[in-house]
């Protein structure tokens, strides 16, 4: 009940905040001076770092009047989020998934591919999400059973938890709240006929994360995107999120961009935090209490 309470409001344009969600990053004179948070408190700073995609930072919690024009209007409304979400059912079972195939490791990998059988269904899928369309027959993902490597996610000894994950569109034919059990079904069947013990009495319980879950979790994920915008040749490289902050540095002294809208991009990569942090420390004259990886040393040695 709760969940499709949630999924309503981010239907309409709303949002679920949490208290120490950020609701304003307050600027005087073209300086950072602090954020304001949802609970009403005020933290105060000359550095604020967002990791939030440029919509977000710069038309909601900045709002166009501390915005230079040009800026405004070719850098952050001119944002595109992505153009695909993710549908990811999780599983708790009595067994772990036991793969009928030949390989011997199947069971033991950390990500197995389940129901693409060529590459041709992997484009046909594809196409299919791009038209927020999802075809049971064409329908593959790969699935971790998480348990296997943490053994912690499950309290009570021989329990495990997994999960399958697919590219799935926001807004689906029919829409999520009717397609999420449907999906499920589809996802079971297939999982089934790869790991045969993947029925009913081996499944204690089951969650479908639609793309409106993730939105709602993550309220700058907007329309589930997981990498806070799209990768197209304007919002990649040093374009990324524009290129006025390509080095993560704004044009508003003291804002800083640190995630996955900022170059290199989404993904757990660490890439745009690292950068936004090295640039903070020059720029405040703060001694380095990080040291560069043997590969990190190498990329700066050739690139600068
Ligand atoms: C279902 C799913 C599967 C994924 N699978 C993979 C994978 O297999 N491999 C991979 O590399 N990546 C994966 N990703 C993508 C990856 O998680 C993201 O690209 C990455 O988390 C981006 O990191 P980030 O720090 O930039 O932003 P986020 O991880 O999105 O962190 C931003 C944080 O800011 C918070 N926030 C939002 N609004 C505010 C506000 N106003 N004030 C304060 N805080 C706020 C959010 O709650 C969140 O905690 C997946 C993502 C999802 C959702």
């Amino acid at each position: 009940m709760a969940g499709a309470f949630a999924r309503e409001i981010v239907r309409n344009g709303g949002m679920i905040l949490d208290a120490t969600q950020a609701t304003k990053i307050m600027i005087e004179n073209g300086k950072v001076t602090g954020v304001d948070t949802w609970e009403g408190r005020t933290l105060h700073s000359k550095v604020v770092i967002s990791s939030l995609d440029p919509q977000t930072t710069f038309l909601d919690l900045i709002g166009p009047k501390d915005l230079p024009g040009t800026f405004l209007k070719e850098s952050a409304e001119a944002w595109k989020y992505d153009k695909w979400s993710y549908y990811t059912l999780h599983t708790v079972t009595k067994e772990m998934p036991n793969y009928k195939c030949d390989d011997p490791w199947a069971n033991e990998s950390l990500m197995t591919v389940v129901g693409f059988d060529s590459t041709d269904q992997i484009v046909e899928h594809w196409k299919h999400v791009m038209k927020g369309k999802l075809d049971h027959k064409l329908i593959g993902g790969h699935v971790t059973c998480e348990s296997y490597w943490d053994p912690h996610l499950v309290r009570k000894p021989g329990g495990h938890v997994s999960f399958f994950q697919m590219h799935a569109p926001y807004d689906i034919e029919g829409g999520w709240e009717k397609k999420n059990k449907e999906v499920e079904a589809a996802i079971l069947e297939k999982w089934h006929k790869a790991a045969p013990n993947m029925k009913k009495d081996n499944i204690i319980m089951t969650l479908g994360e639609t793309p409106e879950d993730i939105a709602i979790r993550f309220p700058n994920m907007r329309r589930g995107g997981i990498k806070h915008g799209d990768y197209t040749p304007m919002q990649l490289g040093f374009n990324r999120p524009n290129i006025e902050c390509s080095t993560t540095k704004t044009p508003i002294q003291g804002l800083y961009l640190c995630g996955a809208s900022t170059y290199p991009g989404g993904m757990v990569t660490g890439g745009p935090g690292y950068i936004a942090a090295n640039r903070v420390a020059e720029d405040m004259g703060l001694k380095k209490w990080w040291k560069p990886t043997k590969l990190m040393e190498k990329y700066i040695r050739t690139y600068g």
